[in-house]
C-alpha cells in the first residue's frame, strides 16, 4: 500500500516520491547569518527540508529575516522548525517555515494541566492556518512519561509505538492529516522493529526514517544503515535522514551519506550485520542542534571516543549529549550517560547523577569509570 502524499514546501513525500534526505542546522537559531550559511550547505548537498530548532521568542523572531535569505531565484530552501518543550513557539514559527516537529514525549513540559489532546488540535490549527506540514517526531528517549508508566521499564518499544499510533489518530480524528511520523531509537534493530510495527498498523502514514544519536563517522553512518536499508528495501520509508556527531560545517555529511544509502539500497549493496557489534562498547552521541550549550561537545564526543577504544569489546553503553533539553532522559539507559550544560559536564551512572566535571576533566573520568566497570566485569566471569 501506497502512503499519503504530505506537502512540505515545495516538496511532495510519500506515495512514488522519491525518499527525500533532511537535515539540521547545528548553530544557534538566532544567528541568522549562521543558519543560513548553514542551511544553504545542506541544501546545496542535497537536503530537501533543514530542520532547526525554536525555543523561545528570540530564535522565533530570527525567522523572517531567515526565511527571506534562504528563498532567493538561488535556492528556495524547505525549513521545518523543531518545537520541543514550548509548544507554543508553533505559532510564532509557522509563518515562515514549510512544517512544524512536535515530540509528544515534551507537551507535558509546558502548561502541564492542560490535556496533550488540547495541544495538538492547537499545533494543527496554527499548521492549517499557515500551510505547514506537521511530523509526530517520537524519540524513545524522551517518550511520553505516560507511556513509559503503561510498559514494562525495559520494553523501549512498545511506549514509542503507542505513543505515535495515539497521536496519529488524534490528528485524523480532528480532520488533520497533512504529517509524517518518525520513530527514532539509538538502537538500530529496534528503531528498524518500531518501524517495521507502525508501517504494519499504518501503511497509509509516510514516516521519517532516522537512529537517533548514531554518533560519529564511520560508526554512526553505520548504524543508521543497518536499520534504515532494510526499512527502504522493504518500501518503509518516505524521508531520511543520518544524524551524524560532526562539527557544525561539516554537517552536509548528513546528506551525502544520505544519498550513498540511497544509491547503495536501489543497486542491492548492503551493510554486512558484523559491521557493528551490538555486544561491543556503544558510543552513543547526538548529532547537536541549535539547543547545544557549549560548542566543545563535537569534541568532547569524540575525546570519549578515542581515549575508551581500549574498551572496545566490552558490552558497555557510553551516552554522551549536548543539552539538557534530551540529554538527562536519552543518557538514563547508558552505562554511563554524560549529558554537557554550559561550563560543565553531568555525569549519570545507570540513570543515577555522580557529579558534575570540567570539560578537562570528564575524558579521565570516564575512562576511569571504564576500566572499574571492566574489572568489576572481569571479577563476575
Ligand atoms: S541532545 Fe540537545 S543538543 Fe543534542 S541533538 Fe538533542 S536537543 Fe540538540
Amino acid at each position: 500500500m501506497l502512503t499519503r502524499e504530505v506537502k512540505i514546501g515545495n516538496v511532495v513525500i510519500g506515495g512514488t516520491n522519491p525518499v527525500m534526505i533532511q537535515s539540521m542546522c547545528a548553530v544557534k537559531t538566532y544567528d541568522v547569518e549562521k543558519v543560513v550559511q548553514q542551511a544553504n550547505l545542506l541544501y546545496d548537498a542535497g537536503a530537501g527540508l533543514v530542520r532547526i530548532a525554536v525555543d523561545n521568542p528570540k530564535d522565533a523572531a530570527a525567522l523572517p529575516e531567515i526565511r527571506r535569505l534562504t528563498q532567493t531565484d538561488a535556492r528556495q530552501v524547505n525549513l521545518s522548525v523543531d518545537l520541543q518543550e514550548n509548544y507554543r513557539m508553533a505559532e510564532l514559527a509557522a509563518p515562515w517555515v514549510d512544517k512544524l516537529r512536535y515530540n509528544p514525549g515534551h507537551l507535558y513540559h509546558f502548561e502541564p494541566s492542560r490535556p496533550w489532546q488540547e495541544k495538538v488540535q492547537y499545533i494543527a490549527d496554527v499548521a492549517q492556518k499557515n500551510d505547514c506540514a506537521l511530523r509526530i517526531g517520537v524519540n524513545s528517549g524522551s517518550v511520553d512519561p505516560a507511556k513509559k508508566d503503561k510498559f514494562a521499564p525495559d520494553d523501549m518499544l512498545s511506549p514509542m509505538l503507542d505513543s505515535a499510533l495515539e497521536h496519529v489518530q488524534y490528528l485524523d480524528s480532528i480532520g488533520f492529516t497533512r504529517y509524517c511520523v518518525s520513530l527514532k531509537e539509538s538502537d538500530p534493530y529496534l528503531t528498524l522493529e518500531a518501524n517495521r510495527k507502525f508501517a504494519a498498523a499504518r501503511p497509509d502514514v509516510p514516516l521519517h526514517l532516522g537512529v537517533t544519536e548514531a554518533g560519529a563517522p564511520p560508526i554512526g553512518i553505520i548504524k543508521s544503515r543497518l536499520a534504515l536499508e532494510k526499512l527502504l528495501a522493504e518500501g518503509i520509508g518516505a524521508t531520511l535522514r543520518i544524524s551524524l556527531t560532526v562539527p557544525a560545517n561539516e554537517k552536509n555529511l548528513e546528506v551525502e551519506a544520505g544519498k550513498q544509502l540511497l544509491e547503495d539500497v536501489k543497486a542491492g549493496r548492503f551493510t554486512p550485520e558484523n559491521a557493528w557489534d551490538p555486544n561491543g562498547l556503544n558510543i552513543i552521541s547526538c548529532p547537536s542542534c541549535a539547543r547545544v550549550q557549549n560548542s566543545r561537545f563535537v569534541d568532547l564526543a569524540e575525546k570519549i571516543r578515542t581515549a575508551t577504544a581500549f574498551a572496545a569489546q566490552r558490552k558497555f553503553t557510553i551516552a554522551v549529549m549536548g543539552c539538557r533539553v534530551n540529554g538527562p532522559g536519552e543518557s538514563d539507559h547508558a552505562d554511563l550517560g554524560v549529558w554537557c550544560g554550559p561550563e560543565c559536564v553531568n555525569l549519570k551512572k545507570k540513570g543515577q547523577l555522580v557529579g558534575r566535571f570540567s570539560y578537562d576533566e570528564i575524558v579521565d573520568v570516564i575512562v576511569n569509570e571504564l576500566r572499574v566497570a571492566s574489572c568489576e566485569l572481569r571479577e563476575k566471569l
